[in-house]
C-alpha cells in the first residue's frame, strides 16, 4: 500500500525546492502512513530530513561466516541460516531441551540449549539467524551448545539482506524490518534531494565522500570499508561544524563591549608579589605573565587555569585580583564549595592583612546583616573584592566596577551562571581555575573559546605521597598504621561516597558496600571500632553551612584528628597537618576525582599516604584503581579516566548546555577532531562570520545547533 502517491502529487518534486522537500511531514513519506508516523515521532523522526538522518546506533555484521566444509571441533564457527526444524524434548535428567536446526549454504548446523524455554517463542521456520559457537562434531554433523544468536530480520518487502544491516533505536509496535524499509524508502525518494555543506573544494582536499554517498552508506553499507569512509565523513562534518562554532565565538569576542584595562605595571607587580610569603614557581610565573598580558587587552579574557592539586593556582587568582583592584576594579571570586569559599577568604585575609583593601565573604551562611552592608559596599564600589559561593549570583548582588571574575573549579559551575555575571558587570574578564585537568579533546570541545595556562610544577618540597589498594583483609593492618601516624601527631581523613545508606537505591540490604559506602555509617563504626580512642569528626553536603564550617574549623585547628567526609573535600581543602586519608568503596569514584582526594594528604611536609578499598570491584574497576596507585600524574590519570569512562564523568558535561555529539566519539575521534579544530580555526581566519558564499550552508548549520548556546545568535 501505497500512501505517497495518494497523497503528493509526483510533480512536486519539480515545483519544491530542496528545503521544502526535506520537511515533508513523514506520515506521508514512502512507506510510513499515519500510525507508523506517530511511532516515528516517538523517536523525534517528524520529517523526511529526520528519518534521513536517524543514524544507526549499531550495525549487525553478518560477513566473516565460518565455512561448513572446512571447520573443526572446537573452532568458534558463524554460521547464517534459515531454521529447518524445531524440536524440543524432556532428558533422562529431566532437563528441558530446544534443538533448532539451521541450514546454511553448504550444510546443516544443529543447535541445542537446555533449560532455556524462553527462546522457543523466538524461533519460527524459514527465519534468517546468525549463530555463533563453539563447534562440536556428532556424526559429521556440526553441532553447537547454547551458540549466540541473532535474528536477521528482512526488511518487509524482502529486499536482500546484505553483510552489514543497520541496527535503530526502536520503539514498541516498530520492528527493525520496517524501520529499515522506511529509511530506504526515504533515501530513495529524498536522498538525492539533501544539499551538500561542504564546498568540493574542502571535500576533495580532506578525501570525504559527498553526502549523498556518504548517507547511503552509513545506513545501508556495502562492507566495513564503505561503512568507516561514511562514519568518517559525519565525524568530521559534526567536529567541524562544532569546532567553526567555537571559533566563531572566539572571533565574536572582539566585538564585545571594551573590557577593563588592567595594567600590572612593574610597580603594581612588585608590590603584589611582596604580599606573597614565597617564591613562585615557574609554572605560576608563566600563568601570572599569561594573565598579566591578557589583562591589558581591550578584549575581555576567558582563561582557563588548569594545574594540579597543590599547584598554587590559588595564589595566582589572587594576584589577577589585586592587579585589578590596584587598577581601581572590583574582583570577585566564586568557589564551589562553602569550605572552599572560606579558604580561598582566609588566604586573602592573609595576603591582605596589612592592607587597607576592604573586601567581603558572601555564602549561604552569612548573615543578613554582614550581607546587606557588603552589598551596599559593593554596589558603592568601596569593598574592592567579594568572595564567595553560588550566593554572589544573586541579583540584588550588584558590582560598582566589576573588572574579575575568577570561578575556582569551573566544572561545579555551568556557563549559566557564568551569563549572569557578565551581564552584571561591563565586560569583566574571566578567569577560570580547574584542578581536574581537563584532557585535550575535551578542552577542545566544551572549552573551545577559552584559552588555556597549565602550571604543571608543584611548589618546591613537595613530600612524597604513597598510595595503596588494598584487601577487606588488611583493615586491620591499615587502622594500625593510621593510628601510628595520628599518635605521632597527624591527622587523618577518611572518605565515604555517600552521605547516607538511602542515598543509593541500587544498595541492597545484604549488600557488604552499605556498611562503608556511606559517611555516617562509617562514622560511626570508626568511633566505636578502630578509631574509638581519637576525637573523630563529620562533614557531609547533607549539613547546614555553619554545620560544615563548625566541622571544618574543628579539622582545621586540630580539635578533631580524624574528619570522616565524603567527596565535600574533594576540592582545594587545605590542612598541611593531614597526611592519610582512606577512601571506601573506591571504585565508585572516577580517577581524576580520587586524585583530588589523593591531593588532600601530600600538602605539608610530612609525606601523604592514600588507601584505597574497593566493594567486590570488577576487573575492570580492579585495573583502574591499581592504575591510580601507579601514577601521581594528575593529566595522565584524567585521559585514563576519560578513555575509560567517557567524558560523562570528569565534568557535568550535560551542565554546559552544549548539544550532545551525536556521531563523533571524543575518545576515539581525537585526531578528526584536531584536525576539524585546525580547518576551522582557518576557515574563520579568512571568514570570520562564514558569509562567504560557498560557506552558507555551514554556516546555517552552525546556527542552527550551537547559535544559541554560544550566543552566535547575534551575528545570524
Ligand atoms: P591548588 O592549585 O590545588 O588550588 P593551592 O593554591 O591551594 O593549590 O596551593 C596549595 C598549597 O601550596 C597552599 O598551601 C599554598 O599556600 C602553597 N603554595 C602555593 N604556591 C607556593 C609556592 N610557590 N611555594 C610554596 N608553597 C606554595
Ligand atoms: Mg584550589
Amino acid at each position: 500500500m501505497d500512501h505517497y502517491n495518494d497523497r503528493m502529487d509526483p510533480s512536486d518534486s519539480e515545483t519544491k525546492t530542496p528545503a521544502e522537500l526535506l520537511a515533508t511531514p513523514v506520515q506521508f513519506v514512502k512507506g510510513v502512513g499515519p500510525q507508523r508516523a506517530e511511532l516515528l515521532a516517538r523517536l523525534g523522526m517528524f520529517s523526511a530530513r529526520d528519518v534521513l538522518f536517524y543514524f544507526p546506533r549499531d550495525y549487525q555484521d553478518l560477513s566473516n561466516l565460518t565455512s561448513l566444509v572446512e571447520f573443526e571441533a572446537n573452532q568458534l564457527v558463524r554460521v547464517r541460516g534459515t531454521v529447518a526444524d524445531i524440536d524440543t524434548r524432556m532428558t533422562s535428567t529431566g532437563r528441558f531441551m530446544l534443538g533448532v536446526l539451521i541450514r546454511a549454504q553448504a550444510g546443516g548446523v544443529r543447535c541445542m540449549w537446555f533449560d532455556q524455554r524462553y527462546l522457543l517463542e523466538r524461533f519460527s521456520l524459514g527465519q534468517e539467524v546468525l549463530v555463533t559457537g563453539k563447534a562440536r562434531l556428532n556424526g559429521g554433523m556440526c553441532e553447537l551448545v547454547h551458540p549466540q544468536v541473532q535474528w536477521i530480520e528482512a526488511e518487509e518487502d524482502g529486499t536482500p539482506i546484505a553483510d552489514i544491516l543497520p541496527v535503530y533505536g526502536l520503539t514498541e509496535g516498530l520492528s527493525q524490518g520496517a524501520m529499515r524499509r522506511v529509511v530506504r524508502l526515504s533515501l530513495e525518494s529524498y536522498g538525492d534531494v539533501l544539499e551538500e555543506v561542504f564546498p568540493p573544494e574542502q571535500l576533495a582536499a580532506k578525501q570525504l565522500w559527498g553526502i549523498h554517498q556518504a548517507l547511503r552508506q552509513l545506513h545501508f553499507p556495502d562492507d566495513r570499508e564503505h561503512l568507516a569512509l561514511a562514519q568518517r565523513r559525519f565525524v568530521y562534518q559534526e567536529l567541524f561544524v562544532l569546532q567553526l562554532a567555537l571559533a566563531m565565538r572566539r572571533a565574536l569576542r572582539n566585538h564585545e563591549p571594551a573590557a577593563p584595562l588592567i595594567d600590572a605595571t612593574p610597580r603594581i607587580d612588585a608590590r603584589i608579589r611582596r604580599l606573597f610569603p614565597f617564591e613562585l614557581t615557574p609554572g605560576q610565573q608563566n600563568a601570572i605573565a599569561e594573565i598579566g598580558h591578557d589583562l591589558r587587552q581591550p578584549v575581555a579574557m576567558n582563561r582557563l587555569l588548569q594545574g594540579d592539586v597543590g599547584s598554587g593556582k590559588t595564589i595566582v587568582a589572587v594576584y589577577a585580583m589585586l592587579a585589578a583592584i590596584a587598577q581601581g576594579y572590583q574582583a570577585v571570586l566564586m568557589a564551589p564549595t562553602e569550605i572552599l569559599a572560606r579558604q580561598h577568604a582566609a588566604t586573602l585575609g592573609q595576603t591582605l592583612s596589612h592592607s587597607q583593601v576592604r573586601w567581603g565573604c558572601l555564602t549561604g551562611g552569612t548573615s543578613t546583616r554582614e550581607r546587606q552592608e557588603l552589598l551596599a559596599g559593593l554596589a558603592s564600589g568601596e569593598t574592592a573584592a567579594v568572595i564567595g559561593t553560588h550566593a554572589v549570583l544573586q541579583e540584588d548582588v550588584q558590582f560598582h566596577k566589576l573588572g574579575l571574575v575568577v570561578i575556582d573549579e569551573q566544572h561545579k559551575f555551568g556557563v549559566r551562571q557564568r551569563q549572569i555575571l557578565k551581564q552584571a558587570g561591563a565586560s569583566p574578564h574571566y578567569l577560570v581555575m580547574t584542578a581536574t585537568p581537563i584532557p585535550r579533546s575535551l578542552a577542545l570541545t566544551l572549552f573551545g573559546d577559552l584559552d588555556v595556562t597549565t602550571i604543571r610544577d608543584l611548589p618546591p618540597g613537595r613530600q612524597p605521597m604513597h598510595t595503596y589498594l588494598a584487601a577487606d583483609d588488611q583493615r586491620e593492618r591499615w587502622w594500625e598504621f593510621v593510628r601510628k601516624k595520628l599518635r605521632e601527631g597527624r591527622q587523618a581523613y577518611v572518605i565515604a561516597p555517600l552521605v547516607q545508606q538511602a542515598d543509593d537505591v541500587e544498595t541492597r540490604d545484604d549488600d557488604p558496600v552499605k556498611q562503608t559506602a556511606s559517611a555516617e555509617a562509617l562514622y560511626e563504626a570508626l568511633c566505636h571500632g578502630p578509631l574509638e580512642a581519637y576525637r573523630v569528626g563529620l562533614v557531609h553536603g547533607r549539613m547546614s553551612p555553619s554545620e560544615k564550617e563548625a566541622a571544618m574549623a574543628a579539622f582545621r585547628e586540630g580539635r578533631t584528628q580524624v574528619l570522616v567526609a565524603t567527596s565535600v573535600i574533594e576540592v582545594g581543602v587545605d590542612v598541611p597537618n593531614a597526611t592519610s586519608i582512606t577512601i571506601e568503596s573506591a571504585q565508585r569514584f572516577g580517577l581524576s576525582q580520587l586524585h583530588q582526594l589523593r591531593g588532600r594528604v601530600s600538602r605539608g611536609t610530612h609525606p601523604g599516604y592514600c588507601c584505597l578499598f574497593a566493594d567486590n570491584p570488577t576487573p575492570e574497576a580492579q585495573k583502574r584503581l591499581e592504575a591510580f596507585t601507579k601514577s601521581t600524574d594528575g593529566f595522565a590519570l584524567a585521559e585514563l579516566d576519560f578513555e575509560l569512562r567517557g567524558p560523562g564523568d570528569i565534568l557535568g558535561t550535560r551542565q554546559h548546555g552544549m548539544p550532545p555529539l551525536r556521531v563523533a566519539d571524543l575518545t576515539r575521534d581525537r585526531e578528526v577532531l584536531e584536525e576539524a579544530r585546525r580547518d576551522a580555526t582557518e576557515v574563520i581566519n579568512d571568514d570570520p562570520q562564514l558569509t562567504n558564499a560557498p560557506h552558507q550552508r555551514l554556516r546555517r548549520m552552525v546556527l542552527a545547533r550551537y547559535g544559541r548556546v554560544l550566543e552566535l545568535g547575534d551575528i545570524g
